[in-house]
């Protein structure tokens, strides 16, 4: 077999779901396309695996969907603290569940159908002036794209660096293998973490603790709630417990010559948001979008607009993080107040502001008039 070509237009470093959404978008506007990761498919992480409905939108215009039996649509999300508790719709969408490892085997099979190289097994150890270096060897690419991560290499080999950050916190994630009790996503807040339950599927949940404290673990945050904790005594795990790193982190720059960063290695936001990947799909496209015009000053320009809303909803989450009163008073007003959380929560989705909202006390939906609604500029 004759040995495969080492030049390519793109090169994207980092196989997860950010770097082979962009290749995706890049292959289907017809660049020759590279991916290169160490790790190989199916590619865990630790992640609430809830995508936010703008996510599938993305997603199905990158020719990826998913199959009922192994995700779950839910309708919102809940917030619960102790016996306070909110819940909102979506405006006429849901988002969807689904496991990390489904996920990316859906992205992996589209990649490959569409034409994407996949160097899995492979590590990018630097860049040169004409493209990269993979395990050492040179690799001649039209641009460069970090799709690395968190820590990416790529971000401090091309010098963009330079940012302002905002917070770290420690994420742990594990499944339990029982159909879901609920179609929201619930976000428990207690006196220092916050444990959130995704439906997966129809026999498996998800959950996920964050926390600024890296010591604590799951077992010991669910003794915070146990109302929580009683749903869940019995039922068997379908996974071992994995941690990660969340950060909110906004990069001054994610262009500079031919390299350009895509995911969480062009910044990210905590993630209580549930946006990572959100982001990193639109971002693809937006990329994509760029490279055919030829103006990559435009993909700075967008992905700046992209991060601004989840840049907003992460700093008004972490706030609530940090400052336990103000927390309890919000939650008790929103609880009184359902609709304006679901208007918070049809702006975090993106979506228009239908309104369509209960607490678990049934009060009545109040209309807000449209002077009220909050705006992402406000906090910024
Ligand atoms: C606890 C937790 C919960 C979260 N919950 C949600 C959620 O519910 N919803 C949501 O949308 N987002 C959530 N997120 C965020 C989401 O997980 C990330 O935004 C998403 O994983 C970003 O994808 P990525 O491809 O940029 O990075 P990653 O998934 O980290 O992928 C980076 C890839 O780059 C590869 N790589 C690294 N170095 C090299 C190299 N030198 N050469 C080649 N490849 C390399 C790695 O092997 C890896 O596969 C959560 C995050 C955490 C930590």
């Amino acid at each position: 077999m004759p040995a495969p070509p080492n030049k390519t237009d793109l090169f994207v470093v980092g196989g997860g779901p950010a770097g082979l959404a962009a290749a995706i978008a890049a292959r289907q506007r017809g660049f020759e396309v590279v991916v290169a990761d160490p790790a190989r498919p199916p590619i865990d992480k630790a992640c609430g695996e809830g995508l936010m409905p703008e996510s599938i939108n993305a997603l199905r215009d990158l020719g990826v969907t998913f199959e009922r039996e192994q995700s779950f649509n839910f309708r919102g999300v809940r917030f619960v603290e102790g016996r306070t508790s909110v819940e909102a719709d979506f405006p006429g969408a849901s988002g969807i569940g689904v496991r990390r490892t489904y996920l990316h085997r859906l992205l992996v099979d589209r990649a490959s159908q569409v034409g994407v190289s996949l160097l899995w097994g492979t590590r990018v150890t630097g860049l040169y002036r004409d493209g990269v270096l993979v395990d050492g060897s040179a690799f001649r690419c039209g641009w460069v794209v970090g799709a690395d991560g968190q820590k990416s290499r790529v971000r401090a080999w091309a010098g963009l660096d330079r940012a302002r950050h905002e917070s770290t916190r420690y994420g742990f994630r594990r499944h339990y293998q029982m159909p879901p009790w609920t179609d929201h996503v619930e976000v428990h807040w207690g006196i220092d973490c916050q444990v959130y339950v995704t439906p997966v599927g129809p026999q498996e949940v998800s959950v996920a603790l964050l926390c600024r404290d890296a010591r604590v673990r799951l077992d010991g945050a669910l003794s915070q709630f146990p109302e929580l904790n009683r749903r869940l005594a019995g039922a068997p795990f379908s996974s071992s417990e994995r941690g990660a790193v969340t950060a909110s982190r906004r990069l001054h720059n994610v262009v500079r010559d031919r390299t350009i960063l895509v995911g969480d290695a062009s910044g990210s936001v905590d993630a209580i948001t549930g946006e990572g990947l959100c982001l990193s799909f639109r971002q693809a496209v937006a990329l994509a979008d760029a490279l055919s015009s030829g103006d990559l000053d435009s993909y700075q320009t967008e992905h700046r607009r992209l991060a601004q809303r989840p840049i907003f909803m992460s700093r008004m989450l972490l706030s609530l993080d940090r400052f336990p009163k103000l927390r309890r008073r919000v939650l008790r007003t929103l609880a009184a107040q359902p609709a304006v959380f679901a208007q918070l929560l049809a702006m975090h989705a993106g979506g228009s502001m239908g309104l369509r909202a209960s607490a678990i006390s049934n009060r009545p939906v109040l209309a807000l008039p449209a002077t009220t609604q909050p705006s992402p500029s406000d906090a910024l």
